[in-house]
Formats: C-alpha cells, sequence, structure tokens
C-alpha cells in the first residue's frame, strides 16, 4: 500500500522528469522532421568490429556472466590504447575497470565516492546523467557555467577556485565538452590540475569525446598532468568512438585505490555487462591509426557542413573543437527562449534541435543555447541545411 500523500518518485529524484529527449524524438516522428536532438550516429560503425562481435558471440566467448572488472582481452586493450595515446600506463588487473557504457562508469563513481553533503562541482552546461547521480549519491552539485567568449564556450578559472569550498569531494570535468564543443586547453588543464593538488581533490574526467577532436585542437587527458595519475578516475567509452552506441561498452581507468572502490558500486549495478561485444571492443581499440584518423576526418567534414548551413540561416554559431554537436545562438533569428524555439523548429523547419537550457541549473543562462548533432549521413544534413535556409526568410 503506498500513502497517497506521498510522491512514489523519491525526493532525490523528484526534479529529473522525463529527459527532453523523449519528448524531442516524438516530435520528430510525429511531424516527419529529421532528429538532430539526440547524438547517435545513423550509421554502424566498421564491419570488421561488428563481425569480431558476431565471432564472439558464435564462439560462445561472453554469452555468460564475464569476469567482474571486465575480460581481460579488453582490460589489456583499454590499458594498451591509454599507453599508446598518451603515454600513461595502467595495471591491466588493478587499473582498468570495464562498465556499462561511461553511463555506468559515471554513476558508480559518484556513488562510490560521494558521501551524502558532499559538494561535487560539475561543468555547465552538463552531461544531464551528472545532476541525476550526485544526486542519487547525496552530493550536492555545484555547476561552475562555461560562457561564449569569442566564438567558443570558456571556463573562468576564477570562477571555478571560488566555487570549491571545505565540503568539495571532487570536481566532474568533461572534455570534449558535450553540449558546447569546447575542449579544454592545455593552459585551463593545467589550472584545474594545480587547484586539485592544492585543495586535494579527486577528479572524475569524462572523456567519451577524445577521439573527435578537430583542426589544431587536441585532447590532453587531466592524469597525465603533474598529480594528478593518482586523484583521477578517467571514464572513456566505445559508443562514440567506434560508432556503436548501443553496445553500452565503457570503461574506468585510476589508481587501484579509486578502481577498487568504482568496483564496490558497479558491481551491484549490473554487476557485468556487454560479454561478446567486449571482445569486439578489445579488437575495436587496437584498430590502426588510419581508422581513427578517417573518422576524426569525416565528423570534421560533417561539423563544417553543418556549422556553415546553421550560419547561413542565420544563427550564430559557435563552432566545435570536439564532439559531435554544434552549439548555436539564437538571437540573431530575434529568438530568446531555446525551449520555444525547439518546440515550434519541427513545424517551422521541419528539423529537431535540443534547447541547451535542459543542461544548465541557471537557466537563464543557457535559455538562447540550442543544440545540433551532426553525427548523421551526409545527406541527411544536406536535407537539414536546405530546410533550416527557410528560417532566414
Ligand atoms: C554519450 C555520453 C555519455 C554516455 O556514454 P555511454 O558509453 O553511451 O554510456 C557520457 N558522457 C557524455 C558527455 C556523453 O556525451
Amino acid at each position: 500500500m503506498t500513502s497517497s500523500a506521498r510522491p512514489l518518485l523519491n525526493r532525490r529524484l523528484a526534479e529529473f522528469g522525463t529527459t527532453i529527449f523523449a519528448e524531442m524524438s516524438a516530435l520528430a516522428l510525429r511531424t516527419g522532421s529529421i532528429n538532430l536532438g539526440q547524438g547517435f550516429p545513423d550509421t554502424d560503425g566498421p564491419e570488421e568490429i561488428r563481425e569480431a562481435a558476431v565471432r564472439a558471440l558464435r564462439d560462445g566467448r561472453g554469452n555468460q556472466y564475464p569476469p567482474g572488472p571486465g575480460v581481460p582481452e579488453l582490460r589489456t586493450a583499454i590499458a594498451a590504447h591509454q599507453e599508446r595515446r598518451y603515454g600513461l600506463s595502467y595495471d591491466p588487473d588493478t587499473e582498468v575497470l570495464v562498465t556499462a557504457g561511461a553511463t555506468e562508469a559515471i554513476a558508480a563513481t559518484l556513488l562510490a565516492l560521494v558521501e551524502p553533503g558532499d559538494e561535487v562541482v560539475a561543468l555547465e552546461p552538463y552531461y544531464d546523467s551528472y545532476a541525476a547521480c550526485i544526486a542519487m549519491a547525496g552530493g550536492k552539485r555545484v555547476p561552475v557555467t562555461l560562457r561564449p567568449h569569442e566564438g567558443s564556450f570558456r571556463l573562468d578559472l576564477d570562477e571555478l577556485r571560488a566555487a570549491v569550498t571545505d565540503r568539495t569531494r571532487l570536481l566532474l570535468i568533461n572534455t570534449p565538452h558535450n553540449p558546447t564543443g569546447t575542449v579544454l586547453t592545455r593552459e585551463e588543464l593545467t589550472a584545474i590540475a594545480e587547484l586539485a593538488v592544492e585543495r586535494d581533490l579527486l577528479v572524475v574526467t569524462d572523456e567519451v569525446y577524445e577521439h573527435l577532436v578537430f583542426d589544431d585542437a587536441e585532447h590532453l587527458p587531466l592524469a597525465t598532468l603533474p598529480g594528478m595519475r593518482e586523484r583521477t578516475v578517467s571514464i572513456g567509452s566505445a559508443g562514440k568512438t567506434f560508432s556503436f552506441t548501443g553496445w553500452k561498452v565503457g570503461w574506468v581507468t585510476a589508481a587501484p585505490g579509486l578502481v577498487t572502490a568504482v568496483r564496490s558500486a558497479k558491481q551491484f549495478l549490473t554487476y557485468v555487462s556487454s560479454g561478446p561485444f567486449q571482445y569486439a571492443v578489445a579488437e575495436a581499440l587496437a584498430l590502426p591509426d588510419t581508422y581513427f584518423t578517417a573518422f576524426r576526418e569525416d565528423m570534421r567534414a560533417k561539423r563544417d557542413l553543418l556549422a556553415t548551413g546553421l550560419a547561413d540561416a542565420g544563427f550564430e554559431v559557435f563552432k566545435p573543437a570536439g564532439t559531435y554537436f554544434v552549439t548555436t545562438d539564437i538571437r540573431p533569428l530575434g529568438e530568446t527562449d531555446g525551449f520555444a524555439f525547439c518546440r515550434a523548429l519541427p513545424e517551422r523547419a521541419g528539423v529537431v534541435a535540443i534547447p541547451n537550457a535542459v543542461f544548465y541549473d541557471h537557466r537563464d543562462a543557457g535559455a538562447p543555447f540550442v543544440r545540433f548533432a551532426f553525427c548523421k549521413q551526409t545527406s541527411v544534413l544536406e536535407e537539414a541545411v536546405k530546410r533550416l535556409k527557410a528560417l532566414a526568410g
């Protein structure tokens, strides 16, 4: 029996309604619009990696519970990837943990490390699961807002410093950053690292877009900076890098004590997941550099196509240095409210986008910004650009 006076959903989660993605995807379907809302590719990743998954399944590898930390082949491949790319060496047995996507890595990390009442400093706008996971852990989120500055969203280092208090437990960093497309620079990351060392903070970095950086931008893992390896939980995922977002294979790399803590929470969430896919992702991580270069080039061309089209349609465009999202400002179109704009856009132009305000605590700070995904086929983006021209009048 439930008391009618008491809501079913607990207080920690009450503020999180259904995600905007459900509403916008339904709207796309109903209006026959092109869905540039949710960020998933409309083309699958490499054929040989799909075949590797089929092979694992047929050979009976991973069809039963895989080992709790992940299959050894994948943990070894993750460690080799971190070494090859960044010169970071991790012991596959004690410093690598495979998770059900980055989503579970984030959840398990926060549930493991955050004590009720602890403050978690996160960059705003933030990926939507951060707020919910901090809340489930009983933590208090403290947003530090990225603000437009000369064509991109930047971190105000003084604001970051001011956000840290005696109750701060950890910094939750995301670079390359969804939804703004910002890639934090070496200077910004160095300042974050110095602050973390000075205030003895843990750092969690969500690096799921590590391979999607464009032009001169460079992804620099925080764990490579002085004093950071022992205090940083780095989170990666196969979903975005290999265009298999449905496989849900992610991972954590960190010092043994941190990995053990995260595993303590993870074992009671999914215990294990994605058995056969783990073997396939091990092969994917070992793909030659030509795969990663071609993937990045393809996405860069798509970014340019959509960014140019949006600018021609009258948006102010923040050209992303990474990820597969473009954030725009709708004020040059005479609009100020991203929610209203996105709700009307399917009827006006047959395209669906996401109002960035959903990623903010300070909704006003995010009001005029709207996000479009460009991880779609070129023909789809061309059609979207053609439709959006209608806005230019
Ligand atoms: C997509 C995404 C995730 C989730 O990754 P999964 O591996 O699909 O769980 C986490 N963080 C950011 C910033 C993302 O964009």
